[in-house]
């Protein structure tokens, strides 16, 4: 059977391969006390956006009271604002907030995903988490056909962009490029890596990735795009 955004959303949400993600992800709900009472989405958190997309952008994983109360990516905690009010203001989002799924909010020419679908304790997935769930991303890429520039939050993002440009039988320099922020890696006939850091809490407070770096990634990434379309 031919896949599908749609088919591979149900898969996603419904799936149960790593014991300690899914306990995890249970058993969150009610341990926050600005949460407390609120329903949680608390099942993986598929990616999002324009099924057209150009720009896929790559995160982590879900936040335990982020993406894993809400069900979308970026969406529920401090990085959440921070990240779509970049989006917005560079003109890959209709608004500058993400509230919820179904909330109306539309991205243009983009799709959100993460390397790990669930939530994983202390933010920090395991190797053999990683590894089920990057079948899941492979898909997504495969699917998403238009993409010419994938934006890595993070350096674990990172390892999973060069990893799926290998599996597509790219010919990756060696040594491995390795993750900083603004780092590029354009190979002919796969889509270009961008790399960003992760618009986590903690870069952002600690001033680590401010607006400007973002928009300025974001407008790089655009600038790519627009040169290998
Ligand atoms: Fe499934 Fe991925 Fe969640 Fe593991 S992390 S349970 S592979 S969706």
């Amino acid at each position: 059977m031919r896949d599908s955004f749609k088919r591979l959303e149900r898969e996603v949400v419904a799936c149960r391969l790593c014991p300690r993600l899914v306990a995890w992800r249970e058993s969150v709900p009610g341990t926050s006390a600005a949460h407390r009472g609120e329903r949680y989405w608390a099942k993986p958190v598929p990616g999002f956006g324009d099924e057209r997309a150009w720009l896929l952008i790559l995160g982590l994983a879900p936040g335990a009271h982020g993406a894993n109360r809400t069900g979308r990516p970026f969406t529920g905690d401090r990085s959440g604002p921070f990240f779509y009010r970049a989006l917005h203001a560079e003109g890959f989002a209709s608004r500058p907030l993400s509230v919820a799924r179904g909330d109306g909010l539309q991205l243009f020419g983009t799709w959100i995903t993460n390397a790990v679908r669930c939530a994983p304790p202390a933010n920090r997935p395991l190797p053999s988490e990683l590894e089920s769930c990057h079948p899941y991303l492979v898909r997504e890429l495969a699917l998403a056909r238009e993409v010419r520039v994938i934006l890595c939050l993070g350096a674990l993002a990172w390892r999973s962009g060069l990893r799926l440009l290998r599996e597509r039988g790219a010919g990756l320099p060696r040594p491995l490029p390795r993750f900083a922020h603004g780092a590029v890696l354009s190979l002919d006939g796969s889509p270009a890596l961008l790399a960003s850091y992760h618009p986590s809490q903690q870069n952002v407070s600690t001033g680590k990735l401010d607006q400007a770096m973002l928009r300025a990634v974001l407008r790089r990434a655009r600038k790519i795009g627009l040169r290998d379309g």
